[in-house]
């Protein structure tokens, strides 16, 4: 089986897995446990959070660790949301958010919050003008990805923190899940910050939430006091100390993987362009192509090259707050049709030229095979 569907999750490096066994075999004991092995314990927890914050250039920030980036985005929105209900009640989010943001701003609308969608730019970016022209001083929290999950958008964090100066009231919270590794993004300035291990090539069940000011994070569940009683639960430090791992070779490994996966998104593309039924989304990060077959359902053709060996994943099964439709897609104006047939090819650390010599051959392959059905 031939892997691009790394925005999905990646495999985990073995030198993680090595760290992760390693941890859980001489370090298993509670971090909280007040005996010497929990204190040699808690000490390679703080090693790896300042290993981690250092690694982001955020060695003022704070580090929660969680199980995820879905718990990280929660625990942002929720706990921040409710102490700051006297301030103002608007929420600004752009049109392209993953679903752990979207369904809990669902529930904020339900508790009174305002939600307002800044527009997206035809290349999936969110539109800074439609930004500025949003905020007031009714805003109190402002929400969005570093990159976006479907077509691989980069969006422009610096110059949100930039705009948001002359708005202190708003919290600024980023879903930095698929940016890591993959952007050069400065996140200075951003309130928090989540992101996920399993998607950097480290171990799923481990996920961090940076912090500017801890003061103004409060439990969203309740339990021991753990990660600054913001997060209670025992502590996945073999989980942790992998993401660490996988974090420090994701980053020493960046620039040579852009390279790479730039050259194979090039071909991809390449490969593709005179087939009059598909239609190719605008090139951003290079590991994500995201391309339609127009007329046919996009779950077929993942279906179809799932028989040639070749693991891709639909992008319409993504929907969840407008329609049955992708919403990163529809914020780009695409067609029904565009949207219905589109699949998400991701790449990653591990994407050879092979791969992508028969990921080509297996695209002209099913094109063949759906003939008619396409438009
Ligand atoms: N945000 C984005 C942009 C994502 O792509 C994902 C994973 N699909 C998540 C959040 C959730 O991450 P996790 O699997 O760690 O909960």
């Amino acid at each position: 089986m031939i892997y691009f569907d790394n925005a999905a999750t990646t495999q985990p490096f073995k030198e993680a897995l090595e760290t992760f066994n390693t941890t859980s075999e001489k370090y298993f004991y509670n971090t909280a446990s007040i005996h010497q092995a929990g204190k040699n314990a808690a000490k390679l927890l703080e090693t790896a959070r300042k290993q981690i914050l250092d690694l982001m250039y955020l060695p003022d920030y704070d580090l929660v660790f969680t199980s995820s980036a879905t718990e990280s985005n929660n625990i942002a929105i929720l706990s921040t949301l409710r102490h700051k209900k006297q301030f103002g009640k608007t929420i600004l989010t752009s049109e392209l958010e993953h679903p752990s943001i979207v369904n809990v701003l669902a529930e904020m609308k339900d508790e009174g919050f305002i939600v307002k969608y800044i527009k997206t730019t035809s290349v999936g970016k969110i539109d800074l003008e439609d930004f500025k022209e949003k905020l007031d001083s009714d805003v109190i929290f402002v929400t969005t990805m570093s990159l976006n999950n479907i077509i691989g958008s980069v969006q422009p964090i610096e110059q949100m923190v930039k705009i948001l100066e002359d708005y202190p009231k708003a919290h600024f919270h980023v879903d930095a899940t698929q940016g890591i590794g993959k952007t050069d993004i400065d996140y200075k300035g951003v309130d928090t910050i989540s992101i996920s291990a399993h998607k950097f090539n480290g171990v799923k069940g481990t996920g961090g939430l940076f912090v500017k000011t801890l003061d103004n994070l409060h439990p969203v569940f309740y339990g021991g006091g753990h990660e600054y009683n913001v997060r209670s639960g025992t502590v996945n430090l073999p989980g942790i100390t992998a993401m660490a791992k996988a974090l420090r070779l994701t980053l020493n490994n960046a620039r040579s993987v852009h390279k790479r996966l730039n050259d194979f998104n090039e071909q991809i593309r390449d490969a593709v362009k005179d087939l009059k039924s598909i239609k190719v989304q605008p090139k951003d990060a290079p590991y994500i192509v995201n391309m339609s077959f127009v007329g046919a359902k996009g779950e077929v053709v993942v279906n179809a090259l799932s028989k040639r060996g070749i693991l891709v994943s639909t992008t319409s099964a993504c929907a969840s707050r407008l329609a049955e439709l992708n919403e990163t897609l529809l914020a780009l104006k695409n067609p029904g049709d565009v949207i219905e047939g589109s699949i998400r090819i991701s790449m990653g650390h591990y994407t050879t030229q092979d791969d992508v010599d028969a990921l080509v051959t297996a695209l002209k392959s099913v094109y063949e095979e759906l003939g008619d059905v396409l438009k």
